[in-house]
């Protein structure tokens, strides 16, 4: 598929300084031959696959997300720390489970 059906409009000038020199915000021109300097049905490749490449990668983070689980936190309530079971059998708890979502929420780099 050409470059530029993969990238919306939105993104076709948005870097500048591609091979004929069009400024960010600027359509791309024809860069030799007798046409010379008028604008391009469609940007230059070279032009585009810069911003697919960052978008992609931006995607990649977004999915590849930081997950806390509770053992991975010091409980609040019982105060193990992290690794450890809760002093009470079974679930950890709840503020400990609670404290994990949180930092997966405000998505916390893990050490
Ligand atoms: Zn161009
Ligand atoms: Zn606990």
């Amino acid at each position: 598929m050409p470059l530029h059906q993969q990238l919306g409009r939105a993104y076709w000038t948005t870097r500048p300084r591609p091979q004929c020199r069009a400024d960010s915000g600027q359509q791309c021109v024809v860069d030799g031959g007798p046409r010379a300097g008028r604008v391009r049905q469609v940007p230059h490749a070279d032009r585009l696959r810069p911003v697919i490449d960052e978008l992609q990668e931006q995607k990649k983070r977004g999915v590849v997300r930081t997950m806390w689980q509770a053992y991975d936190v010091t409980c609040p309530h019982c105060g193990q720390e992290a690794g450890a079971w809760c002093l009470t059998p079974g679930e950890p708890h709840s503020a400990r489970s609670k404290r994990a979502r949180e930092l997966t929420e405000q998505q916390e780099p893990r050490l």
